[in-house]
């Protein structure tokens, strides 16, 4: 988090000594050098600078979402094994399964996992709808503060561009002249900011292609891209399971997952309109009955028109009367699943302290090993 704080501030910092003398520069004041254009550069980038700074303590102190830690997720009152039938209800609404088809499952928090949550390592605890733990921002990105992290990119992006373009000004002045220790602070810094545009400006890429494709960055390693010989129980490889994200809805519903159903506030930090439950992330109708096909599990009898919302209740009303002799079944997920209109269903969750405090590891594809159970998918 300190470094990335450091190299924005180091850049704004390099940019505002370099173009303030310009900007407030007095009207016959012919003394002071006026390099590119001060009256438009400085007000923009500062804009941008602001936004940067901002999403990134959006990003670094929101908690990514975490599984509840009472009902439904208790393993005593589950009993496992079973067809999905004989699960309670919240269990059973989620589409995922482990590698032997039994609902996804972990062992070191000893909870169930709702459908895309994954076990973080560093933060050691499931956190929802993980992308991936970044150690630069000291924070899992998951379900929550995902919105930011994207806006991050986004940003980051055009903040890193704009300033190489704008800094190349002053760096064109500097190699040309004498070099004094401003100049060659000014030429570092603004390799600097090359470099930078070279790491985020592919990495936004890669997280518009999984916004486009569905895949979280966890999702994309470990299934998309999972070895052949990683296997369901049915033979199906992993990889050909999830050749297509459970979660594909087209690119408009999948931008809205990402930002927010109102394209006004797509581009603002906030997350308004945005459910904040992310136990219960509703899978796409087509790709679930494949993904049960594949797995040669029974299509559960609720889900094959699992596009509207109307199957959503029926799933919720059946799972009522098929399990009414778990004590468990009435549980808010089942009363909130027939009311829901968005694009979850209502799962208690538990908003716990964000855990940062992980070992400063890249964040690469790594995250897959976070996941304890070997089984699991
Ligand atoms: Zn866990
Ligand atoms: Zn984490």
């Amino acid at each position: 988090m300190v470094f990335l704080v450091v190299i924005v501030i180091l850049s704004y910092f390099t940019f505002m000594v370099s173009f303030m003398p310009g900007f407030v520069r007095l009207p016959n004041d012919y003394r002071t050098p006026v390099i590119g254009n001060p009256q438009f550069h400085v007000p923009y980038l500062s804009t941008l600078f602001a936004i940067v700074m901002i999403t990134m303590l959006l990003a670094h102190f929101t908690d990514p979402g975490r599984v509840a830690h009472k009902w439904p997720w208790d393993p005593a009152k589950t009993r496992v094994g079973k067809a999905w039938t004989g699960y309670p209800t919240a269990i059973a609404l989620q589409i995922e399964r482990k590698l032997d088809g039994t609902p996804r499952y972990c062992r070191l928090c000893g909870l169930y996992k709702p459908d895309r949550t994954h076990h973080c390592r560093q933060c050691k605890k499931c956190t929802l709808a993980m992308d991936h733990h970044c150690p630069y921002l000291r924070n899992c990105i998951g379900y929550l503060n995902y919105k930011y992290f994207f806006l991050l990119l986004f940003y980051g992006c055009i903040y890193c561009i704009s300033f190489c373009a704008i800094m190349s000004f002053k760096f064109r002045q500097a190699v040309q002249r004498p070099l004094t220790m401003v100049d060659v602070f000014v030429i570092f810094v603004w390799f600097l900011g090359i470099a930078m545009c070279f790491v985020i400006v592919p990495f936004f890429g890669l997280h518009c292609w999984l916004v486009y494709n569905a895949y979280t960055t966890v999702e994309f390693c470990e299934k998309y891209r999972a070895k052949d010989s990683k296997k369901f129980k049915s033979g199906q490889s992993v990889a050909s399971v999830y050749r297509t994200s459970l979660f594909q809805k087209g690119l408009y519903q999948n931008i809205c997952y990402t930002l927010g159903p109102n394209p006004l506030f797509w581009l603002i930090p906030v997350r308004w309109g945005m459910s904040n439950n992310g136990a219960a992330i509703r899978a796409s109708g087509k790709p679930v009955r494949q993904y049960y096909e594949k797995l040669n599990l029974p299509v559960p009898p609720n889900y094959p028109a699992f596009d509207g919302s109307q199957a959503l209740h029926g799933a919720a009303r059946k799972s009522n009367m098929t399990e009414n002799e778990d004590e468990d079944v009435t549980t808010p997920l089942t009363q909130a699943a027939g009311e829901v209109q968005a694009d979850e269903v209502d799962v208690p969750m538990l908003g716990q302290d964000q855990g940062g405090e992980g070992a400063l590891e890249p964040a690469t594809c790594s995250d897959e090993k976070a996941t304890v159970d070997d089984n699991k998918v």
